[in-house]
């Protein structure tokens, strides 16, 4: 699988409002943000979509994805009022950059079902 544009932001390569990073992980602010906030927690090693995930290392990965996303919606200030955390598998689902991604979203209220 080619590399995305993630991985030239992981390498910053090219710009992006970076909210969080640490080894494995690495989180900035949506280019095209859907709510008041919009932060895309991504692991640093190329890993396609959700269907790739196995294992206990991708488990691992995934704890640390959750981790980051936690401390970020406490940086935000919506940990108490709520936030969606969304991953995006495939076409049907939308995903359009095939490097994982979980999408923070907050800072509105949400509707359910999504679209
Ligand atoms: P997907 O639809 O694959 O789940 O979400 C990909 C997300 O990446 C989209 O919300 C899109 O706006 C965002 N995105 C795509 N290219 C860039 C970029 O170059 N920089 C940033 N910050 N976000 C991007």
């Amino acid at each position: 699988m080619a590399e995305t544009i993630f991985s030239k932001i992981i390498r910053k390569e090219i710009p992006a409002d970076i909210v969080f990073e640490n080894e494995h992980v690495l989180a900035f602010r949506d280019i095209k943000p859907q709510a008041p906030v919009h932060i895309l927690i991504i692991p640093k090693v190329e890993i396609p979509s959700v269907k790739e995930l196995s294992g206990a290392e991708h488990s691992k990965l995934l704890g640390e994805l959750i981790d980051a996303a936690n401390a970020i919606a406490k940086k935000e200030k919506i940990s108490e009022i709520g936030f969606r955390l969304v991953l995006n598998c495939g076409p049907d689902a939308g995903q359009e950059v095939y490097h994982l991604h979980m999408h923070l979203l907050g800072g509105r209220k949400m509707k359910w079902p999504p679209g």
